[in-house]
């Protein structure tokens, strides 16, 4: 298989995208690591199960994406890696002026952060394989806002740009970092933001969902956690292999308006 003898580390990997990125990775064959900052027993079930689905071996690490010491302990804990999927991220809607600031330094630190920590951490062992699949989930908000969501579009589109730098130094090494700018996939995150959405715009459920979170997606459907792996094990493929520094947006066509 494709990714045969690859390690793919996936941060926020028991849910949701992370979690459809991380089984579209071990069905190419790769080692798997998934992560979230929980520990519990379900984790480490849910790393046996793609285990027995795909037959790749996969673990699961816990570390806390909010903490840079956790950040780089996940890549050393995990014996550094091929492929880095850089996906947990967290979100809060709110006016500027009210934004919780304990908010805005969580996202900025688990959404934007830690992307820099476990690069960081995992680039010299790229460098020394002369291989290597930098993959970081950034959103249609890395390329464009919507008001309310002051933190989570500054930390994307600063994903955005550590993805262009991390391009440009590990250039001409075998190794490649790119951005996938989902638009609105129907994860445990979207689902969080509806009651919030609701009380903002003074909607209910199906309204908010279609003239205010499908508003901008044209085709007027969610993305899947499937199409996000099938991109992420398309941007680690050999085909993929000069496509560096850029953003592949899966987002209905939300940034063509
Ligand atoms: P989700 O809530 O289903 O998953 C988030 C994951 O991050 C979970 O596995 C959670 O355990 C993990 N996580 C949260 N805080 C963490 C921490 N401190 N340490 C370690 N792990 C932590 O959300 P999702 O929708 O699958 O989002 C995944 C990524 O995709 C996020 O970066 C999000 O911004 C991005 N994204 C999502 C959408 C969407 O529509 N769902 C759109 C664009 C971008």
């Amino acid at each position: 298989m494709e990714l045969s003898g690859k390690r793919a580390v996936v941060t926020g990997s028991n849910s949701g995208i992370g979690l459809g990125i991380a089984r579209a990775l071990a069905a190419a064959g790769a080692e798997v690591v998934i992560n979230s900052f929980t520990d519990d027993p379900a984790d480490h079930e849910l790393a046996a199960e793609i285990a027995a689905q795909t037959g790749s071996p996969t673990r699961y690490i816990s570390a806390d994406m909010s903490k840079p010491e956790d950040c780089r302990a996940l890549i050393e804990k995990a014996g550094g890696c091929d492929i880095l999927v850089n996906n947990a991220g967290i979100q809060h809607v709110a006016r500027i002026e009210e934004f919780p600031v304990g908010k805005w330094d969580a996202i900025i630190a688990i959404n934007l952060s830690s992307a820099f920590h476990t690069t960081a951490a995992a680039l010299p062992g790229m460098y020394a394989a002369g291989w290597g699949r930098i993959v970081n989930i950034a959103s249609a908000h890395g390329l464009t806002a919507s008001p309310y969501k002051s933190a989570y579009v500054a930390a994307k589109h600063g994903v955005v740009g550590l993805t262009k730098t991390t391009a440009l130094e590990a250039a001409g090494k075998g190794i490649t970092a790119n951005a996938i700018c989902p638009g609105y996939v129907l994860t445990p995150l979207v689902e969080a933001q509806i009651p919030d959405q609701m009380k903002t715009h003074d909607m209910d459920r199906e309204t908010v969902i279609r003239e205010v979170m499908l508003q901008r997606q044209p085709s007027k459907e969610f993305a899947t956690i499937e199409q996000m792996g099938g991109t992420a094990v398309f941007l680690c493929s050999d085909a993929a292999a000069q496509i560096t520094g850029t953003t592949i947006s899966v987002d209905g066509g939300w940034t063509a308006l």
